[in-house]
């Protein structure tokens, strides 16, 4: 009845190699193997195996555009990142890429601006799946307005005293270094220095949350009391700190696109082959022209996203960053998948509505996509300040 999808995709890449495709294959043996089957387990947990960080940094995952030098893969290229996203996606299950790659928004800090030590310290490690890396910027008292941050560090000697709290951070119970903005000067975005604080820190102690999605990554809030951090933990310049955590969200921004892209995929792969097989008055849903317009409705937004997200991908291999259309980009791609895993649940029915199925599971962690990293709202007004409105 239908044309298989396959038979759409065989027009070459125009930017992927077969560098690109056999990383992508690599991945692939390591999701069939190493999550797929243990994935539903890791969720009834609330987290993921940290024996699970070895096996992903054996299977490439983890060193994918960190230096050579401590343990990386040496190269700048965004589609290497997007091909992750899009493998991992294959489990279904956000949380995986959500917490076996927190190191993607808590070392690149360490990477571009630490020192050699602490490069050996809180970079290697994390690598090589010894050591789980996470980000720690949002506070209790907001998230989005970065720059009114309240986590103190007061010089003492040689080392910070911090305190405050952080909240919603990914990894955040189970991370071995953190990397903290904390308050080092005055008011506003020149006071925000990053500190990296270690697990077993006097002062520093975490408690879990329970979220709607994202179940097998672990989430907690941060608590700093008088906690005395080394002051060789610091990253780059005192109160120079938030220039790195903007840059730092270009890259963030990009990645969850790709993720928004590589879940609706999903989504829209397990719908088709539902309807394909689903009978209801004698013909299989796939050939109700509702069904088929809402099938190639999710293809034209995800086509749209996919399209803008490997430009965008080539130009900053090219080394151009455009950090209006990174925010827009992450708008439509995040916008797309809230419409396509809604429309992925109704073609299921009943069973969209159950545990059990990826499109369910996907549906209830669309949101996060459209919050974290800069939620939507502050995306467009970044957007629009940038493209000097
Ligand atoms: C599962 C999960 C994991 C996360 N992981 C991390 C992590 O690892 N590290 C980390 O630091 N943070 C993390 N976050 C936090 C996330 O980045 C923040 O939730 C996000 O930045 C928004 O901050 P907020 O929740 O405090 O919302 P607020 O800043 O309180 O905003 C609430 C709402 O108001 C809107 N809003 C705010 N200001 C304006 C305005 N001026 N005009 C119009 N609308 C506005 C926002 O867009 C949002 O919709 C995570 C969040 C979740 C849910």
């Amino acid at each position: 009845m239908s044309t298989a999808p396959e038979a759409h995709c065989m027009a070459p890449h125009p930017f992927l190699t077969e560098a690109h495709e056999a990383y992508r294959s690599q991945l692939r043996r390591f999701v069939q193997k190493e999550c797929e089957p243990y994935i539903d387990a890791w969720e009834r947990a609330g987290e993921l195996p940290r024996a699970l960080q070895r096996k992903a940094a054996e299977a490439g995952v983890l060193g994918i555009g960190f230096p050579e030098e401590y343990g990386g893969s040496g190269d700048n290229d965004p589609f290497y990142q997007s091909i992750m996203a899009e493998e991992l996606a294959r489990a279904g299950a956000g949380g995986l890429l959500a917490s076996l790659v927190s190191h993607r928004i808590g070392s690149p800090p360490v990477a571009a601006s630490g020192t050699h030590e602490q490069k050996e310290r809180f970079l290697r490690p994390v690598i090589e799946g010894h050591k789980i890396a996470a980000l720690a910027i949002t506070e209790p008292g907001g998230g989005s307005d970065v720059a009114s941050l309240r986590t103190t560090a007061r010089r003492e000697g040689d080392h910070y005293i911090v305190n405050g709290s952080k909240t919603f951070i990914t990894s955040g119970m189970r991370a071995d270094c953190i990397t903290v903005a904390v308050r080092t000067g005055g008011p506003g975005m020149g006071g925000v220095s990053l500190l990296v604080v270690e697990a077993g820190t006097p002062g520093f102690t975490r408690t879990p949350l329970e979220k709607m999605g994202w179940w097998c990554s672990d989430t907690a809030t941060l608590y700093f009391q008088d906690c005395r951090v080394p002051a060789q933990n610091i990253i780059g310049e005192e109160n120079r700190g938030f220039k790195a955590i903007m840059h730092n969200f270009n890259n963030e921004r990009l990645m969850l696109a790709a993720q928004a892209w590589a879940f609706g995929q999903v989504c829209y792969e397990e719908s088709l082959a539902y309807a394909r097989h689903r009978q209801t008055f004698g013909e299989p849903l796939v050939a109700r022209q509702v069904i088929r317009h809402k099938l190639v409705d999710m293809k034209m937004q995800l086509d749209a996203v996919k399209a803008q997200l490997d430009l965008l991908c080539w130009q900053v291999l090219q080394g151009y960053t455009s950090v209006a259309e990174i925010c827009l980009l992450k708008n439509l791609a995040t916008g797309m998948l809230e419409r396509v895993a809604g429309e992925a649940v109704q073609i299921l029915g009943g069973a969209g509505y159950l545990r059990g199925t990826k499109v369910e599971r996907i549906f209830r962690e669309t949101k996060v996509l459209s919050i974290g990293g800069g939620a939507t709202e502050i995306m467009k007004d970044l957007a629009a300040r940038q493209l000097a409105y």
